[in-house]
């Protein structure tokens, strides 16, 4: 699914990920834990090539293909999602538009024909009710005025509807209460299948209590400097991450 092999990469002048490597089969899932300011967002922003983030070395294949080469348009189309640690908001853009315009664009891409208005809402009003999400939702602006814990739900149903490949979410726990939690984990876990990978980066081991990895990592300093099994999360909110430093670093 994603081979990344010695990546680095660049923000404002400054190396952020330094020689990361990564490989990530179909069906798995993989915790990214680290420090504060590791560049595990930096990560995630430079695989959906975002703008400002420049790559000075290494390669990643997706699918067997040069992800690198792809504008980030085509990587959303070629199966890649990315949910923000911060969800942007886009005012007077509906939610329903915004998604229907991605879908189709996935859609289109496959060779498929655009859902007509009707059977797209109604999709989208079943999403809404697997994250509990009130189905106003939809005729909001995309994430205008919604709380923290709705726009990590909006990521979710965004997720759903889109059936990427591989899925990267970034601290979709952060801010959200135990109700929540179980929410976007239970969308995360109904979407777990063998075609399907996930790249999952948190803080906290709680949620890997609910969406179970299979591998674990540790992002530090821009390189993933240790790996394990899902036990390692719970060595971590233990011991933390000085241990690893001394160890490895
Ligand atoms: P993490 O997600 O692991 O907490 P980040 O990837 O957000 O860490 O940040 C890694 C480093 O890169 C930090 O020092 C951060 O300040 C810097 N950085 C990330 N994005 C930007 C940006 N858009 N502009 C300037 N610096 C950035
Ligand atoms: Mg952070
Ligand atoms: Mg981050």
């Amino acid at each position: 699914m994603l081979s990344i092999k010695d990546l680095q990469a660049k923000v404002e002048e400054k190396d952020i990920i330094k020689g990361l490597n990564l490989n990530i089969k179909p069906g798995e899932v993989h915790a990214i834990m680290g420090p504060n300011g590791a560049g595990k967002s930096t990560l995630g922003n430079v695989l959906s090539g975002r703008e400002g983030y420049e790559v000075t070395g290494g390669t990643v294949e997706f699918k067997g293909k040069d992800l690198l080469e792809f504008e980030p348009e085509e990587r959303a189309r070629e199966g890649l999602f990315l949910a923000f640690q911060y969800p942007v908001e886009i005012p007077g853009v509906s939610n329903l538009e915004f998604l229907k315009a991605s879908v189709d664009a996935v859609r289109e891409h496959r060779g498929q024909d655009p859902l007509d208005s009707v059977s797209f809402l109604k999709l989208a009003r079943e999403k809404c009710k697997a994250v509990n999400l009130d189905q106003n939702f939809l005729k909001r602006g995309v994430n205008e005025g919604f709380s923290g814990g709705e726009k990590k739900r909006n990521e979710i149903m965004q997720m759903m509807l889109l059936e990427p490949s591989l899925c990267i979410l970034d601290e979709t726990d952060s801010g959200l209460d135990i109700d929540a939690l179980q929410v976007v984990a239970d969308g995360v876990n109904s979407q777990r299948s063998p075609d399907r990978s996930f790249i999952v980066v948190t803080h906290y081991q709680r949620l890997l209590d609910y969406i179970v990895p299979d591998y674990v990592h540790v992002l530090a300093n821009g390189r993933i400097v240790k790996s394990g099994g899902k036990e390692l999360a719970l060595e971590l909110e233990e011991k933390g991450y000085s241990w690893i430093d001394e160890e490895v670093v």
